[in-house]
């Protein structure tokens, strides 16, 4: 389905990705341009009459480059950072911590339902650059955290931000790949906003046109919300296994809950490292403890 959002750009989704199903945008200029693919084999169906000169993918995840493969007239140009885990199913497999030995048992069915197939890569973008697409300039904005190459592109004239994985969904940022962090991941939102673009085109929440800057700060504060909730917890002291059990992240687990308690805990542990190194954490003897019993925000603005 084509949902047209203004001039020549389109949202486009079938309705029937593998979850988690996401929202593509097409650029209708000289340079016919996708930006992600799903990962939905029906996607191609969609373009039998518009041409697809060049995907463009905002990181690796498979719910954001997972049809690749299935234009291959295609060019495709990703941040060099996420470009090797979109080539290789053991980098892939790195990145979300699946090759760790507490994970390996994850792993063939992680790499079934992901549906890994290496993509054609013809070009790495970094920050600042300029794609032209015709009318259409985009310039590359690095922002990792969800990933280390995950880059949302900027339409200055349209006063558009293409931002991929920084979603404005409720659930917040997600840093749940053993390669995410959570202080890029504030870096990068704050980077977002610091753009103040109009309009905001998500990977997974599709169109956002009102009140953008507020969206973007309450979706930054589900970071802080949720560092809270884990100094909170931390009165006591916890194994990391007994704090994945409090679901501060997910809230709660869906199925199949084996998997939401990998996210979870890796999430937990990307807080961990950041907490610690703020001096609000101690870890002493596989135990985490809250320095302070007074619970405050980490590090609100
Ligand atoms: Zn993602
Ligand atoms: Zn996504």
């Amino acid at each position: 389905m084509f949902t047209h959002v203004l001039d020549n750009i389109y949202m486009v989704s079938t309705g029937n990705g593998v979850f988690p199903s996401s929202f593509s945008f097409y650029i209708d200029d000289e340079v016919k341009t996708l930006i992600d693919t799903p990962l939905d084999n029906e996607f191609p169906t969609l373009f039998k009459d518009r041409p697809v000169n060049l995907i463009i993918n905002t990181h690796f995840h498979r719910d954001h480059s997972g049809s690749n493969h299935l234009f291959p007239e295609a060019k495709v140009y990703v941040h060099p950072l996420d470009a090797p885990a979109m080539q290789s199913a053991e980098v892939f497999s790195d990145f979300y911590g699946l090759n760790d030995p507490e994970n390996l048992y994850l792993k063939p069915e992680f790499l079934k339902w992901l549906n890994f197939k290496p993509s054609r890569i013809t070009k790495h973008i970094n920050d600042g650059e300029i794609i032209e697409l015709g009318q259409t300039k985009l310039e590359v904005i690095h922002t990792p955290g969800h990933t280390l190459g995950h880059c949302a592109l900027f339409d200055k004239e349209k006063g558009i931000v293409y931002s991929g994985d920084i979603d404005l969904t409720g659930f917040g940022p997600w840093y749940g790949n053993k390669i995410s962090n959570v202080d890029d991941t504030i870096i990068s939102i704050e980077k977002i906003i610091k753009l103040s673009p109009d309009i905001i085109l998500t990977g997974h929440k599709g169109i956002i046109n009102k009140n953008v800057e507020a969206r973007l700060k309450k979706y930054l504060d589900k970071v802080y919300v949720n560092e809270e909730n884990i100094l909170k917890a931390l009165r006591e002291p916890l194994t990391l296994d007994e704090l994945v059990e409090h679901k501060i992240i997910y809230g709660r687990w869906y199925e199949p809950p084996i998997l939401y308690a990998f996210f979870e805990k890796i999430s937990l542990r990307k807080h961990l490292e950041r907490l610690i190194n703020l001096g609000l954490v101690n870890f002493e003897k596989g135990y985490y403890l809250a320095t302070n019993t007074r619970t405050r925000r980490a590090c609100s603005h």
